[in-house]
């Protein structure tokens, strides 16, 4: 991954990072005044959904964290390789999911362990 793709996945990260902060605000009834909280629910909800589908939207705190960690990794350098076997996660998986750990292969190992 270059110098383009980090300041990309860092943009798309820290954009994502804003909407989901404004979902979580706005499900605690934390909004500015004068506006409608569940208009900006569902403002937040349909812009996370259209670039990154419902799951992320429906967790929004469990994504924040992830989102938070990938925003470390890129600082420290460690972004788009994998926590588990230390192998490039393709760009293009990083693409669907900005804030993915692991690659395919782990992901699937984790995902059968935790059952
Ligand atoms: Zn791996």
């Amino acid at each position: 991954m270059d110098e383009r793709d980090q300041k990309r996945f860092e943009r798309r990260l820290l954009g994502l990072r804003d909407e989901l902060n404004r979902l979580i605000r706005a499900e605690n009834g934390e909004v500015e005044s004068g506006r409608d909280s569940m208009d900006e629910v569902d403002q937040a909800t349909e812009l996370i959904e259209r670039e990154f589908g419902s799951l992320i939207a429906t967790n929004a705190r469990a994504s924040l964290e992830k989102v938070n960690a990938a925003l470390e990794r890129l600082a420290s350098g460690e972004y788009g390789k994998c926590q588990e076997c230390g192998v490039d996660i393709p760009v293009k998986r990083l693409e669907a999911l900005p804030f993915a750990l692991y690659c395919v292969n782990c992901q699937q190992a984790l995902e059968e362990d935790s059952q």
